[in-house]
């Protein structure tokens, strides 16, 4: 599977906003959007020229892109399910992202960004139902129990982890149990349970296109 591999701090700089996608660093002075705030590139400095409708269509996608860290063909490949599902375009395609098992990891704390959590994933530290699974774009179901495999919570990834999850606010179609480092499933998610920072509508048009 291909991965965005472009500097990460150079992506929220050129989308003009915080992805949060280095963990505890986003959230300190050392931020590439605190520090320098505008384009990467020898005319970044010069500020952003006006945008065409599909421009902004493509900037709401390339957010939505990089916030979930797929590559276009995944990335698509989801709209399209959203298409052929009965039901609100927008709502599926949000639901077909926020359900997707690395996601679902990061938004409940056990890893601080979403390639961390994929990276738990795939070396084999997460359970659902008690059982392995290693592929990040696995859907996860109402009603799944979501856990970290029992050797690895003694492991130093995980070994401060509780204590962090203490004050973690989960959206609110999960349920974490931090004591036991263990997550529910409690129902699909709807536009409301969800606090996304682009258009989905915006993004519809443009495939849509
Ligand atoms: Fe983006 Fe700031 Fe995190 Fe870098 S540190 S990835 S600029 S949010």
């Amino acid at each position: 599977m291909g991965r965005n591999l472009d500097p990460k701090c150079k992506q929220c700089r050129r989308l003009g906003e915080k992805l949060f996608l280095k963990g505890e660093r986003c959230n300190t002075a050392k931020c590439g959007i605190v520090k320098r705030n505008f384009p990467p590139g020898v005319h970044g400095a010069k500020g952003k020229t006006r945008q065409t409708e599909y421009g902004l269509q493509l900037q709401e996608k390339q957010r939505a892109m990089k916030e979930y860290r797929l590559m276009e063909k995944q990335f698509r490949l989801n709209f399209e399910k959203a298409k052929n599902q009965t039901g609100n375009v927008n709502e599926n395609f949000l639901r077909l992202l926020e359900t997707r098992l690395d996601n679902t990891i990061y938004r409940l704390g056990f890893a601080e960004s979403r390639d961390k959590a994929r990276q738990l994933i795939t070396h084999g530290h997460i359970r659902i139902n008690n059982k392995k699974v290693t592929i990040p774009s696995y859907t996860v179901k109402t009603g799944d129990i979501i856990t970290i495999k029992e050797s690895s919570k003694q492991s130093k990834v995980f070994s401060s982890l509780t204590d962090k999850l203490k004050k973690f606010d989960t959206p609110s179609w999960l349920n974490l149990e931090a004591n036991i480092l263990t997550g529910k499933v409690l129902h699909s998610p709807t536009i409301a349970d969800l606090n996304v920072n682009f258009n989905p509508q915006m993004i519809v048009e443009y495939y849509s296109r």
